[in-house]
């Protein structure tokens, strides 16, 4: 069947160039002499985690307990949660998700004792272990305790708690991913983890408490931290790619792009009101505005701005094509994570060509 065929809204996948992204991804990391972790947040399907395993990622990332019993269920045996979790209901979550797959590792981030505490407890109870990272602030001024005694403590909490062990730490620095020039992203990317490794170096290994597991890193600084001490990159938005990431300079030092977008939204043009302006019936229900507007692709000459919930407006110029009510267009989505949270499937292609699709099985999951 060919695309235009397709019912729309409809969020496309391109199958050639997500296994080039994917591919790309996995050697650009191994050439680094890192582990590639991906963040499976960007989409939320146990199919593609596990394309990227067979591609030789050594484990993935989730943002939620909710996509890791998705993930779990979908047979993904490595599974780091990204994002603190709080309160009894979650915890007792976890630890049954641990104990309905005993055979999948389950990681989960913490950033105060309270956590430590309260899932130690908790999995000691139900007789399983949860190895958990520590993170530290590393710029974003988001969730992390400070390098320096607050990490030592927690470190020193985790060892003192049974059921649950100390296996590294996370550092993600997510304000820097879309820094403009790589130059200027490398270097403040670096600088934001100095003061970990640093202490890391002069601290934590003389005490024979240094990480196993660094874990950190985007698709914008996967390649920024060379020789500093991570273990593995927590890439998601590669897979896809979008106009957000699209809009910044290489993300290696490469003469050709590393990764090419493979999502995009097919819309149909529902109203002609006037000569310059035509409405898709796709709004921002079906792509998000968080990171700006949607792009038109293959026709720079239009405009696409959000017209509501479910409108899109195209501004047409006079080098604009001429479009029709029934009209099928093409459109990159701005930020791909929160335009894949609002669909419920994958329309895989080839081309122009549809060759399958897949659940995203996580949509909605985040809690
Ligand atoms: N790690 C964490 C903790 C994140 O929150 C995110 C994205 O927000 C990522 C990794 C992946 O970043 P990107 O999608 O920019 O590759
Ligand atoms: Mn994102």
């Amino acid at each position: 069947m060919h695309i235009n065929e397709l019912d729309t809204p409809a969020l496309l996948v391109d199958v050639d160039q997500l296994a080039r992204n994917i591919a790309m991804m996995q050697q650009q990391i191994s050439e680094l002499g890192l582990n590639l972790r991906p963040h499976c947040k960007a989409h939320k399907t146990p199919e593609l985690a596990l394309q990227q395993i067979a591609a030789g990622a050594k484990g993935v990332c989730v943002a939620k307990l909710g996509e890791a019993e998705v993930l779990a269920r979908g047979g993904v045996q490595d599974i780091l949660i990204t994002t603190p979790i709080a309160g009894l209901k979650k915890v007792q979550r976890l630890i049954a998700l641990q104990r309905q797959y005993p055979t999948t590792r389950l990681i989960q981030v913490v950033d105060h004792i309270e956590q430590i505490q309260l899932i130690g407890k908790e999995a000691q109870q139900q007789q399983v272990s949860i190895p958990l990272l520590i993170e530290v602030e590393s710029g974003q001024q988001r969730c992390g305790v400070e390098v320096g005694d607050e990490l030592l403590n927690l470190i020193r909490a985790i060892q003192a708690c049974n059921g649950v062990s100390y296996l590294g730490v996370q550092a993600y620095s997510g304000h820097l991913q879309q820094v403009k020039t790589l130059n200027e992203r490398n270097h403040a990317a670096r600088e934001a983890v100095l003061p970990l490794f640093t202490y890391i170096e002069q601290v934590l290994t003389p005490l024979g408490l240094a990480p196993s597991v660094v874990s950190g890193g985007g698709t914008g600084t996967f390649a920024a931290y060379q020789g500093l001490g991570f273990t593995e990159i927590q890439a998601g938005s590669y897979v896809f790619m979008d106009a957000s990431y699209r809009s910044i300079e290489d993300l290696q030092q490469a003469s050709e792009p590393l990764f090419g977008c493979a999502l995009s939204v097919l819309a149909t043009v529902i109203s002609t009101p006037k000569p310059h302006r035509a409405v898709v019936d796709a709004g921002m229900k079906s792509l998000s505005i968080d990171l700006g507007m949607a792009q038109v692709l293959d026709d720079d000459s239009i405009r696409y701005q959000c017209g509501g919930d479910e409108h899109g407006i195209l501004h047409l110029s006079q080098q604009s094509q001429k479009l029709r009510i029934g009209d099928k267009i093409l459109l990159l989505p701005s930020h791909c994570d929160t335009t894949v949270n609002n669909f419920d499937t994958f329309v895989l292609v080839s081309g122009t060509e549809v060759v399958g699709e897949v659940a995203i099985a996580a949509r909605g999951r985040c809690d």
